[in-house]
């Protein structure tokens, strides 16, 4: 498919898709997160897949999405040069960042993501999107961008941990480990980190076996459960708040700052410096 960021991989009926710029962390850019979603819904259309894993290549899952291209790091694009407006950033992460993730839950297949070591703010969408996690035991989870004034991603993906530590997982930015990940039900197993692809491939050999139909009408009914209950709703909210919260003054002024800095790096350093324990 000439695909540049990821790699597909069809095993048996399990299709395994795995963003592949491992050298930053699998950070997502415009290019990675269009191939992903091209992928996955060709995956989800052919009729000899019957389970999607979705894998990051090198030490880690994924660092979240790349903002190098705000302090001139990487080049910029189309959807970056729209991010100077409100409507247009409004637009880029809808597009980009909310229907892409939303396209992650309503895929019809059953899907799996495979979990190693950093799994950061739009890694966490792209897993939490997934019907099931495995984590290796090395996997951390983290959100830390409330220190940069955001309000959480796109996503509440923080609604799997519950209220309580959803505020604390925001407000404080620190990493859950795989165990206590395992502990709040937001990963279903955790496996040693030599093994999670092995065991993350028989996982979903076995779910592979049981006839399509019926695993993927039981996605539809447990969603559809959910989304009566307000989820869907309530990531609608979310999403417009995460917008005006982008629009505050406190966030104008934080991202005016952030821009004049060389690199990510120093961006993260400054941004960490207070809240190191
Ligand atoms: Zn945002």
């Amino acid at each position: 498919m000439g695909y540049q960021t990821i790699l597909v991989e069809r095993r048996g009926a399990v299709e395994l898709v795995t963003m592949n710029r491992p050298e930053v962390r699998n950070a997502q850019n415009t290019q990675l997160l269009t191939e992903l979603d091209e992928a996955l819904h060709i995956a989800d259309a052919d009729p000899e897949v019957n389970v999607i894993v979705i894998a990051g290549a090198g030490p880690s899952f994924s660092s979240g999405h790349d903002l190098k291209a705000y302090v001139g790091e990487a080049p910029s694009d189309e959807w970056h040069e729209k991010r100077k407006t409100p409507e247009g950033k409004f637009e880029h992460e809808r597009k980009m960042y909310f229907e892409k993730s939303l396209a992650i839950r309503d895929l019809d297949k059953p899907t799996i993501a495979m979990v190693q070591g950093k799994c950061i703010a739009g890694g966490l969408m792209v897993a939490c999107m997934c019907d099931l996690i495995v984590a290796a035991d090395d996997a951390v989870f983290q959100n830390p961008v409330l220190r940069m004034t955001g309000a959480g991603v796109e996503v509440l993906v923080e609604l799997a941990l519950g209220p309580r530590k959803a505020k604390e997982f925001l407000w404080t930015g620190d990493e859950i480990d795989a165990a206590e990940a395992h502990r709040l039900g937001l990963v279903n197993r955790v496996v040693p980190k030599d093994a999670l692809e092995q065991e993350t491939m028989a996982l979903a050999e076995r779910i592979a076996k049981v006839p399509p139909v019926t695993v993927r009408n039981t996605k539809r009914s447990i969603n559809h459960a959910q989304d009566l209950a307000g989820f869907r709703n309530a990531l609608e909210y979310h999403f417009m708040v995460h917008q005006f919260q982008h629009n505050t003054k406190t966030s104008l002024d934080a991202l005016a700052e952030r821009t004049k800095k060389g690199s990510m790096k120093e961006v993260f350093r400054d941004r960490d410096a207070d809240f190191d324990r």
